[in-house]
């Protein structure tokens, strides 16, 4: 089966629908990772595009946020106003859909899917092999997806012969790479829909090939100037509207 992994689309409709087209008729199924609101103009849009594509998801912190069931001190002061105006703004209907959510799940028996961490599903980031090896202990399935960072990055897990010891190999995944996922453990990141934060302002997506054992990043542009006009009419902070010109 040919899968495709998303995450972190954070309310930008635009880049979330160049990401479907681009899938197109390469995925069966599509997979989110969390954080489908927050930070973008078109949280109920973009709640409603999951809801209908039938796609199997977990829940983010941002998620969370929006519903009130985290304190919002905990987040940035531009974060924390996008989160105050989408929660104004979100459906009775997306709000019972972002409720029922669970922040884990298992797939295939081979995926473990998450927003953050295995280890703490919402709000860990896995970005340091350090990070990466302590949570080998927290999933049973032979690859974890997690979103949350919004850099597409995979860990490779392998354990040294003589002494037992996990090693881990990070490595930033680029436009079109494709890894072969028989040999050892892997943590992936897709990287982000709709805010990236590796330099690179295309949308970013995991294709998966079950069959053939493999996961490919790709990368797709978006118009997003149009986003930029949405955020600016709706009040959103500057810096949120800055940075996605330049996938930071
Ligand atoms: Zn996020």
């Amino acid at each position: 089966m040919r899968i495709a992994v998303l995450s972190d689309i954070h309310g930008n409709l635009t880049a979330l629908e160049a990401v479907l087209e681009a899938i197109g008729d390469d995925a069966e199924q599509v997979w989110c990772l969390g954080d489908i609101i927050g930070y973008g103009p078109d949280p109920n849009a973009c709640v409603e595009r999951v809801r209908e594509g039938g796609f199997i998801t977990v829940v983010g912190n941002h998620d969370h946020a929006c519903l009130g069931h985290l304190d919002l001190a905990d987040f940035n002061p531009d974060a924390r106003r996008a989160c105050e105006w989408t929660s104004e703004r979100l459906s009775r209907e997306n709000r019972l859909f972002l409720e029922g959510l669970p922040d884990t799940l298992v797939q295939e028996e081979r995926f473990t899917l998450v927003h953050g961490s295995p280890r703490a599903p919402v709000w860990e980031y896995v970005a340091s092999p350090e990070v990466a090896l302590e949570n080998l202990a927290f999933f049973e399935t032979p690859i974890c997806l997690v979103g949350h960072t919004h850099v597409p990055l995979a860990f490779h897990l392998t354990v040294e012969d003589e002494d037992e010891r996990s090693r881990c190999e990070r490595r930033w995944l680029q436009d079109g790479q494709r890894l072969d996922l028989s040999k050892g453990r892997w943590i992936l990141n897709p990287g982000g829909v709709g805010q990236p934060r590796d330099g690179d302002p295309r949308a970013a997506f995991l294709l998966l090939d079950t069959a053939a054992g493999t996961a490919e990043v790709r990368r797709v542009p978006y118009e997003v100037e149009a986003v930029q006009k949405r955020m600016r009419r709706a009040g959103l902070p500057q810096s949120l509207v800055t940075r996605l010109a330049f996938g930071w």
